[in-house]
């Protein structure tokens, strides 16, 4: 399988959370606490390599980053006043640890360590020319080509290397790398994902997200710029930017789902945009209803919003266990519909008899919400009406959020009609892309140059899919065989 199609066993797809700290006594517990915060982006595995100023140290497992860094011990191991670190997400079948981040790999010139959130859409061609150069991959992540790349520049300094290197990569990605000198921060030249820079004690933090400063304590200096490279060290903060400017094109999905409520990212309130995002879905969508229940947690502050604009109560009317990893993530088919059953129970008291307007965020298979909805109408609602805060979801990311192959996406395959009958609700409805653009503070969408990565609602894809065009088999294809 390996020589044949090198991701097969894994996907090269995934939506991460990295952070990394420079200058602090307690880098590695500053890092375990940031990745913690960072959880909801991975939750596969965790990682976190640590330099001393003469040795790296590193600590790689699958799992929650609680269960893998809450140990003292394991902490005490990670020396050094440097560290970057690494959550994993995926919804392949196989996560093994070689593919678990940060990479580490010895070059000439010292360590270099590197983690990655985003997805390189030239990954697959560039690791057969590695290949065939005689590079001896040892994970099937993308973010190994990057590691490669850089080992065979020509270039001397690390810094060169790494530019060379990412100027033939094309894809998303934000990016913390450690060497023997510096901590570095990276985000594409479209910026699709975020990244953030912070301060603590006079120590630089780089992280996914606001929420990983705000558990240390750290204050928010700016967000890294789209085609940023930030070099960290003993002299400070230093900026370059080596790449032709490209149009922004931040993940607008980043604000419907996967960032948390709390973070700021890209200077937008993430909890803020939701609650827009649900009064717009009030006013483009409104239906006679007698309560509004999010699907939590994801659909809560849209249905605050929503509620809020239609002047109708809101109530928890379904309550979710927190103690089962995200629906999503689990990754056959059999286990997805069991994990919504043990994750989300019912409040008959607040349901029963009442016309109940459902809130998520997405609809992408259309599990969550058949269940969701079965319940509802076993809780008593007198009708159901579903009202998702996002455009209907028709086409697969490639940037790095985990999204199944178009036949597979539910909005992909039927008319809004037919959704609603397999979903068996009494009215289905989704925000425009406009109403949704109109959330996000701005007129509407441009469809000259808009202002977001939409390509999940909108099909237009920002950067080329060059392994796609190629007719390379995707990360996607590899999953469905695994379901298959
Ligand atoms: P599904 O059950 O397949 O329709 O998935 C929809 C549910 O998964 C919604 O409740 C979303 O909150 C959540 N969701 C949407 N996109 C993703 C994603 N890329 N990864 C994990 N969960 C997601």
């Amino acid at each position: 399988m390996l020589g044949t199609n090198p991701f097969d066993d894994d996907h090269l797809h995934e939506e991460c959370g990295v952070f990394g700290i420079y200058g602090h006594d307690d880098a590695a517990a500053h890092a375990a606490l940031g990745l913690h915060a960072l959880q909801h982006r991975g939750q596969e595995a965790a990682g976190i390599v640590t330099f001393d100023g003469k040795h790296f140290h590193n600590h790689r497992a699958l799992g929650l980053v609680s269960d893998n860094f809450g140990d003292g011990k394991v902490i005490q191991n990670l020396k050094g006043y440097a560290a970057i670190g690494h959550n994993r997400y995926s919804t392949t079948g196989e996560t093994v640890l070689r593919n678990v981040q940060p990479l580490f790999a010895d070059f000439e010139s010292g360590g270099f360590a590197i983690g990655h959130n985003g997805n390189l859409t030239n990954a697959r061609a560039l690791r057969r020319q590695l290949v065939h150069r005689g590079c001896l991959f040892q994970s099937t992540t993308d973010t190994e080509v990057i590691v490669h790349l850089v080992a065979t520049s020509l270039y001397s300094t690390v810094i060169d290397r790494l530019i060379d290197a990412l100027k033939q990569v094309e894809g998303a990605y934000s990016l913390i790398a450690l060497t023997n000198e510096s901590l570095i921060g990276v985000r594409d030249p479209h910026g699709v994902r975020p990244l953030v820079i912070g301060e603590l004690d006079g120590a630089h933090i780089l992280a996914s997200e606001s929420c990983a400063l705000d558990i240390i304590g750290a204050t928010f200096i700016r967000n890294v710029e789209a085609g940023e490279i930030v070099i960290i060290n003993e002299d400070g903060l230093h900026s370059i930017r080596p790449f032709l400017k490209r149009p922004q094109r931040f993940c607008i999905f980043e604000y419907i789902y996967f960032a948390r409520p709390d973070s700021i990212v890209e200077g937008t309130d993430v909890y803020e945009t939701r609650k827009r995002i649900g009064a717009e879905l009030a006013r483009e969508c409104h239906v006679d209803a007698d309560v509004v229940i999010p699907v939590p947690d994801s659909g809560v502050p849209a249905a605050i919003g929503y509620a809020a604009e239609a002047g109708l109560p809101f109530e928890l009317g379904i309550i979710r266990n927190h103690y089962v990893g995200r629906t999503f993530i689990e990754p056959r088919d059999q286990i997805r519909h069991l994990g919504v059953k043990l994750k989300h129970n019912a409040n008959a008291r607040l349901i029963d008899g009442k016309r109940v307007v459902l809130i998520d965020d997405s609809i992408v298979r259309g599990t969550t919400s058949t269940k969701i909805v079965e319940m509802v109408r076993q809780a008593g609602a007198k009708e159901v009406h579903m009202r998702i805060a996002s455009p209907p979801t028709t086409h697969s990311c490639f940037y790095g959020v985990d999204t199944p192959e178009r036949d597979e996406l539910l909005a992909a395959q039927h008319s809004l009609d037919e959704m609603a009958r397999l979903i068996k609700v009494d009215s289905l409805a989704y925000l425009s892309i406009d109403g949704l653009y109109r959330a996000m503070g701005e007129a509407g969408r441009n469809s000259e140059t808009p202002q977001y990565c939409d390509a999940c609602f909108s099909g237009d894809y920002p950067i080329r899919l060059a392994d796609q065009e190629d007719g390379e088999s995707t990360a996607q294809l590899s999953l469905l065989a695994e379901l298959g």
